[in-house]
């Protein structure tokens, strides 16, 4: 098994855990249950694959559900076997009246240290800005990320749609106030929008790894610019073929990426929705992708240089894939 360095907190909500916190939280049960809202049956679109991950949001409002999602997420990480969980979740989504991004993200945070003493797998949290919020927004939650450097948050990440909100601008700022704060940093790019945004986010963000990135495959140019600034990029075979951003067989984009001498690490990106951990994943990339265990192996070697844990962390795990 390797390192998780891709997936998003609100697609590991368990359907029992969901149908217990709407019961708390007095949310209706979504027609079919909730098993049926949080999981895909089968390939799909972008949009519809997210309007199974947002079903879990309603239940997800409050410290003691995402503290216990948080928790749960890295126990079913821990059962899966693997070896590093850097886990990402958009704390404005889960804002409330009196429940302000500080308090969101420091509730997710000692959930996800909860799950990591419980089971020894070491995680770290990593927050998203979202392309639907508004600038203010997104500077309110890299400083909330920034504040929490050191206390369980490692990273900034931009995730939304690329398509209705191409612009990279509005998150140079946020980014800069999270590198100054000595945070990791990554970015979902290319993954809806044109094969340049990986050039984008390198340049106006800082970041060397690139969340997905399928629209770059295809772009010679662009595959080589990355290859030569070290680009790594995060690949998610399964997700990527239930929104329809990959083939199922053959061409996935990731045979691009090594083609052209990038290094890639992988992620599950949203295991429950996709009903696919780490664990399928990898079996995903030697059964169907047709790589090698020598191939892995390098895969989660890349992931300890440029995941962003503790660096008594990183030389564990480098020890362990040595
Ligand atoms: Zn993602």
């Amino acid at each position: 098994m390797g390192l998780n360095l891709h997936t998003h907190l609100e697609g590991w909500v368990r359907p029992t855990t969901a149908a217990a916190l709407a019961r708390e939280a007095g949310v209706p049960e979504p027609d079919g249950g909730w098993d049926r809202a949080l999981r895909l049956d089968g390939p799909a679109d972008l949009t519809v694959f997210l309007a199974h991950v947002a079903a879990a949001y309603p239940v997800l409002g409050s410290a003691a559900a995402l503290r216990r999602v948080a928790r749960e997420a890295v126990e079913d990480a821990a059962g899966d076997g693997c070896d590093y969980l850097e886990i990402r979740f958009g704390p404005s989504t889960h804002r409330r009246p009196g429940f302000d991004l500080a308090a969101v993200v420091e509730a997710t945070a000692e959930g996800l240290a909860e799950g990591s003493r419980a089971t020894g797998l070491q995680s770290g949290l990593v927050v998203c800005l979202l392309r639907h919020d508004d600038d203010e927004t997104n500077l309110a939650v890299a400083r909330a990320a920034a504040a929490a450097a050191g206390r369980g948050v490692v990273g900034l990440d931009v995730a939304g749609d690329e398509l209705r909100f191409p612009s990279n601008v509005p998150y140079e700022a946020p980014f800069a106030i999270a590198a100054a704060a000595g945070l990791g940093l990554t970015a979902h790019a290319a993954e809806a929008g044109p094969a340049s945004a990986v050039i984008e986010a390198v340049e106006r963000f800082g970041v060397r790894r690139i969340g997905h990135g399928a629209e770059a495959a295809s772009d010679p140019t662009v595959l080589a610019w990355a290859a030569d600034h070290g680009v790594v990029f995060e690949v998610c075979p399964t997700s990527n073929v239930l929104t329809g951003a990959a083939p199922a067989t053959g061409a996935h984009p990731f045979h691009a990426f090594l083609a052209a001498g990038c290094a890639i690490v992988l992620g599950d990106d949203d295991p429950v929705t996709t009903r696919s951990p780490l664990s399928a994943e990898e079996r995903w990339m030697a059964e169907t992708g047709g790589l090698t265990a020598a191939d892995l192996q390098a895969i989660h070697r890349t992931a300890c240089e440029v995941g962003f844990m503790d660096e008594s962390v990183r030389a564990a795990l480098r020890s362990r894939f040595a």
